[in-house]
């Protein structure tokens, strides 16, 4: 019998943990287990591994570790800052219905929060729509920015199709037209994707707010953390203890910041975050060469230039992209249709489908994240279990 390869080219949907944060995790289930809160030496010793953790996610930012808090991950750190600084602003004052603009490629943790709001009459929100290549359009942006526009929400990485929005100068965008307004136009990303390839620092990004999730970066599941830049106020979603000044009470997760933490320590610039980015670019690059060379009727969604070296997103004519995720399951590869989070769903992908895929087309499609664990023996695998996927669905398929 053939021999079953296990490889994993699914990292957008998660990664899995490197041994240097479990290493640096192990100690704090058991060992050094205080709650982070208590006045005691157990309580004092966890207290400083959270600060240290904070500190290093603070440096890789370059902003105060005063400004980063810690939440469940992702889903919950866009929903603290969407809803957290509406009910701020509605707490503020009475006034216009505010209006939120965010792109229609977002998260469902930035979509669905702000059809929350429409739907309960809170908020009147934009949805920008991206060109055919998955990028915003600055003047259409801009277009869109009317007197009660209280929110921007962009994400720095789409999760399906790898573009890079241009977040800076959209940054610098709304930092100009603050100065001559009267209404603060706060902005938002969700970087969820961006934090292992994209410039974080924050000063280059001109953000009043944003997220990010440790499983994405090599990290702990269950743990993610809100940029608030000094001086923007949130209100709480949750009510509990006073951890982090009330706006996120809760006892510390201290394992899963010291992971987070760890994480984001082996990310930080320099040489070996280079090295690692081109290595996984070059693999990238091989294995779109060799779908596109050894494979008819396959076409590549999103920018191929504005986008992380991890991304490939394919349409196969003629195969459903579930049929053919289920099929290289069978021979030990993980791969995704689509977002993870929307799978399990008929419909296709909010994302493909504002690129302007039909959505036969959409259906087909296959997104491929490369990671830091990955070598060319998984691609060169991948590639000849595709080909031969392909060509037997297309075979059995209807289509
Ligand atoms: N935003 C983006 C862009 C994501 O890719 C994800 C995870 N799929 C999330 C938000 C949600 O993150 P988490 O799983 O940490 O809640």
């Amino acid at each position: 019998m053939a021999s079953v390869k296990n490889v994993y080219l699914d990292n957008a949907a998660t990664t899995a943990v490197d041994k240097r944060v479990l290493e640096d995790m192990m100690p704090y289930f058991n060992i050094e287990f205080g709650n982070a809160s208590s006045l005691h030496q157990p309580g004092l010793d966890a207290r400083v591994a959270v600060d240290r953790a904070q500190k290093t996610i603070a440096d890789f930012f370059g902003c105060a570790k005063e400004e980063i808090y810690f939440t469940s991950g992702a889903t919950e750190s866009n929903n603290l800052a969407i809803l957290g600084l509406m009910r701020q602003l509605m707490a503020d004052k009475s006034g216009s219905l505010p209006h939120i603009i965010v792109s229609n490629i977002e998260h469902d943790a930035v979509l669905e929060p702000t059809k929350f709001l429409a739907a309960q009459g809170l908020a009147e929100v934009t949805y920008l729509p991206v060109n055919k290549k998955g990028l915003v359009d600055i003047n259409q942006l801009k277009q869109a920015i009317k007197n009660n526009t209280v929110l921007v929400s962009i994400m720095y990485v789409n999760n399906e199709i790898g573009t890079i929005q241009p977040i800076g100068e959209i940054g610098a965008i709304i930092a100009e037209l603050n100065q001559k307004r009267k209404q603060k136009i706060y902005f938002h990303s969700d970087a969820t994707q961006a934090l292992s390839y994209c410039d974080c620092h924050l000063a280059n990004l001109g953000v009043d707010l944003l997220s990010f999730s440790g499983h994405k970066i090599y990290g702990p599941k269950g743990v993610g953390g809100l940029y608030i830049k000094r001086g923007v106020n949130l209100q709480p979603l949750l009510f509990g203890g006073h951890q982090q000044s009330s706006i996120r009470p809760g006892t510390y997760n201290v394992s899963g910041i010291v992971g987070l933490g760890s994480a984001i320590n082996i990310i930080k610039d320099g040489p070996k975050r280079k090295r690692e980015n081109q290595r996984i670019k070059k693999l990238r690059d091989n294995l779109i060469d060799m779908v596109l060379k050894g494979i008819s009727g396959v076409s590549i969604s999103g920018d191929l230039d504005n986008r992380t070296p991890n991304n490939a997103n394919f349409v196969f004519q003629g195969v459903e992209g579930e049929s053919l995720v289920l099929a290289l399951s069978e021979k030990g590869i993980a791969v995704s249709t689509g977002s993870a989070c929307s799978s399990g769903s008929l419909e296709p992908s909010h994302v493909l489908a504002a690129l302007g895929l039909a959505p036969e087309l959409a259906h087909g499609s296959l997104r491929v994240s490369l990671g830091r664990f990955n070598r060319q023996t998984d691609i060169d695998y991948f590639v000849t279990e595709l080909t031969q996927a392909v060509k037997r669905l297309r075979k059995m398929s209807p289509l």
